[in-house]
């Protein structure tokens, strides 16, 4: 577990005797230490597309010549790397603003029809490369209370990974429901699962279940992330149920109503 952290301080008193105070600096420790694993990750994801693409550059520029059609690869993996590399500072980015002790900017109602129809249009074209069938269900009409473009981006954030994990020719499914001052939007694949023992941390940023398949969908592992935050400055949440070979189901719950979470600085001290 996590080690204790106290700080303890001997004050002399005017008395002539001594106090002794003693202060919990437990979760001080905690955020210290998230903050420091963060910084060495950002770092790390950083480093290794910058070295890539300086190797590609020098080899690229040693095929000029002499073998054009090697240089052609090289310059492709180039082109690769660096739109990766650039999704990975703008969600990077993203992130740090959504961590900010910000409260949420200008929290107002937000027609969900609106939100599942933007989604619905980013994602056609990568579904229809893999031929997979993306397809609207449920309730029309409703309304949540927040920020529209966080809602589009998470929501968004969620079809593209049920496209990216999922095989050709399946089907993902966008429902709408209203449950107890609560909406949902529920967002479901036929793809290829997650194992119980990543299910719980595929939140966290930079988690990813599998680096090589992640890797070559593009993903930066942040996309999760950014979609708990969007959910938790809401006054919501986002769950999951999934399995392996079968599919996944990511739910992302909204108060349709203004909540004291939804208005308040967001929990995360996070970096
Ligand atoms: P990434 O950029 O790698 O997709 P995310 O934060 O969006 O990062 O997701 C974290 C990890 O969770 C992914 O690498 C993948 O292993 C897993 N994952 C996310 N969505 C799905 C899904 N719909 N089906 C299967 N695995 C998923």
């Amino acid at each position: 577990g996590e080690p204790l952290g106290v700080n303890v301080r001997a004050v002399a008193l005017d008395s002539g005797r001594v106090a002794i105070e003693a202060a919990d600096v437990t979760e001080a420790h905690r955020v210290a230490r998230v903050r420091r694993d963060f910084v060495a990750n950002v770092s790390h994801e950083l480093k290794t597309p910058v070295g890539a693409l300086q190797l590609l550059a020098e080899a690229l520029l040693d095929a000029t010549d002499k073998d054009p059609a090697a240089a052609i690869r090289f310059a492709e993996r180039i082109k690769h790397e660096s739109t990766r590399l650039g999704r990975l500072v703008s969600e990077l980015l993203e992130l740090s603003r959504l961590q900010g002790a910000e409260p949420l900017p200008e929290p107002e109602p937000v027609d969900v029809d609106k939100i599942t129809a933007e989604v619905l249009d980013r994602g056609k074209t990568p579904a229809s490369a893999k031929e997979i069938e993306l397809r609207f269900q449920g309730v029309r009409g409703l309304t949540v209370y927040g920020n529209e473009n966080q809602l589009v981006t998470a929501v968004a954030n969620l079809v593209e990974n049920a496209i990216a994990y999922s095989p050709e020719r399946t089907t993902v499914t966008v429902t709408t429901s209203e449950d107890n001052g609560y909406v949902e939007i529920a967002v479901a694949d036929q793809g290829i699962g997650i194992e119980p023992r990543d299910i719980d941390r595929i939140f966290e940023r930079f988690y990813r279940a599998d680096r090589a398949r992640s890797r070559a969908t593009g993903g930066t592992g942040l996309g999760l992330a950014i979609v708990k935050h969007i959910a938790t400055n809401h006054g919501g949440r986002v769950t999951v149920t999934s399995t392996v070979g079968v599919g996944s189901t990511f739910t992302l719950r909204l108060p349709s109503r203004p909540t004291d979470a939804a208005l308040a600085i967001p929990p995360s001290v996070e970096i």
